[in-house]
């Protein structure tokens, strides 16, 4: 261990355990996330578990099945016609039933000052990503069902290849096709910001020809930055949240800082130095590959799930249990939507797991680069309290469900960082 001079391909992530929040944090900041975010947390969890419940109904009792059937009857007894409106009939039970929780996290967005749209907004946005859903939804268990109807040659490897393509696809085309359905991206301007971040990301050996800015404050005031896509619709996207407080596209460079300033940070870190350290973490994510490798797992959980779903259907108890004939029958859409939303609950802890690992990675990656944990702990600070985190996350649902490490954690992290190497200046 000890001093390295520079981030490596292959590094070892020291993940020193949370402090407490106090230590980074006010009472009353303190006091201000939790109150938001522990009831924030049981309605989601409710929301959850109720619409687990919805799909065990569907599947497994008379007035479920019976409501399936009765929408699949519409077309007949024409089998891809029966498919889709099974489909539509479940998602449309689904999204009734979770629209109340969606409706009441947005209300508890626009108490907290979070929300900058109103409820039109707010459910254009929402039927847009049910929307969504449906379609992918339709494709991927029409192809599926169908598929089982008339077993093509090669089947079943050929479905298990093509949903792992599905995913691939999904994961290249996203960035392109569905992101801008929801959100309009502009290449950041000239001026010295851009010229620092592409300084990095030379500096990172990433290759980056622009930073996308999205225009997430037409919805929300919480601040987040990200990486998407493969190959040529690989991007880094910034939200112009977090630009806010690096000025107006920070054309004058760093400048008195209205975000660390008004956070309580004492000013030894400025608007810009944030927004160049949170590049450099997702900067690292591109570096590392994570984006592709996590589209590699998801395209074989997705192979191995049709996989184990024909195993499954061909078993007789599965088919007395679920009121089907098999996994060609049109009405094995409620069943298959459930096994996937267990699976998906099975595979959460693993897949939250790697994805808490490969963020800390990210975190080290950025202290590595820019040398700065003063920004680094105030970037952290200021995530958490925009965006309200759990400051005293519970440990159970942290390593169940949490895609990054508790926000002490990463403090810690920073503080260790600044331990082993001495303070740099953060300019
Ligand atoms: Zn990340």
């Amino acid at each position: 261990m000890g001093q390295r001079p520079a981030p490596r391909p292959l590094i070892a992530v020291p993940r020193p355990p949370a402090a407490d929040p106090l230590e980074a944090f006010t009472e009353d900041e303190v006091r201000a996330c939790v109150d938001y975010a522990k009831p924030r947390q049981r309605w989601g969890l409710a929301a959850y578990a109720t619409d687990l419940l919805v799909l065990a109904a569907l599947a497994l009792s008379a007035p479920g099945r019976a409501l399936v059937r009765g929408a699949a009857g519409l077309a007949g007894g024409w089998a891809p016609g029966r498919v889709v409106l099974a489909v539509v009939a479940v998602l449309v039970v689904r999204a009734a039933v979770g629209l109340p929780f969606s409706i009441r996290a947005f209300r508890q967005d626009t108490g907290a000052g979070l929300a900058t749209q109103g409820l039109g907004g707010f459910l254009r946005d929402w039927a847009k990503g049910r929307a969504v859903g449906l379609v992918l939804t339709v494709v991927a268990l029409s192809a599926l069902v169908l598929g089982a109807r008339w077993e093509p040659p090669g089947w079943p490897p050929v479905a298990a290849v093509a949903a792992a393509l599905l995913v691939l696809a999904l994961a290249m085309a996203g960035p392109v096709l569905i992101e801008p359905l929801f959100n309009r991206f502009r290449p950041l301007g000239p001026g010295p910001l851009r010229t620092r971040l592409l300084e990095l990301a030379a500096a990172m050996r990433v290759p980056v020809s622009d930073v996308l800015v999205a225009d997430a404050s037409r919805r929300t005031t919480r601040v987040n930055a990200y990486v998407s896509g493969l190959g040529r619709t690989r991007r880094v996207v910034v939200y112009d949240t977090l630009l806010a407080a690096a000025g107006p596209l920070a054309p004058d460079g760093p400048g008195p800082s209205a975000g660390s300033g008004t956070l309580g940070d004492p000013g030894t870190s400025t608007g810009a130095d944030e927004v160049a350290l949170v590049v450099a973490h997702e900067l690292a994510h591109v570096r590392h590959r994570d984006v592709l490798w996590g589209t590699i797992g998801a395209a074989t959980l997705a192979a191995v799930s049709v996989l184990v779903a024909v195993a499954l259907f061909d078993l007789g108890q599965v088919q007395r249990t679920l009121g089907v004939t098999g996994l060609g029958d049109p009405l094995a859409v409620p069943g298959l939507l459930l096994l996937a939303a267990l699976g998906g609950l099975a595979a959460a802890p693993v897949a939250s797991a790697i994805s808490r690992w490969a963020e800390a990675r990210a975190d080290w990656v950025s202290l590595e680069v820019t040398r700065d944990p003063v920004t680094a702990v105030a970037v952290e600070r200021r995530l958490a309290l925009e965006n309200r985190a759990d400051l005293r996350p519970n440990r159970l649902l942290l390593l169940l469900f949490a895609s990054h490490p508790q926000t002490m954690a990463r403090i810690s992290q920073a503080w260790l960082w600044e331990k082993r190497n001495g303070s740099s200046s953060s300019r």
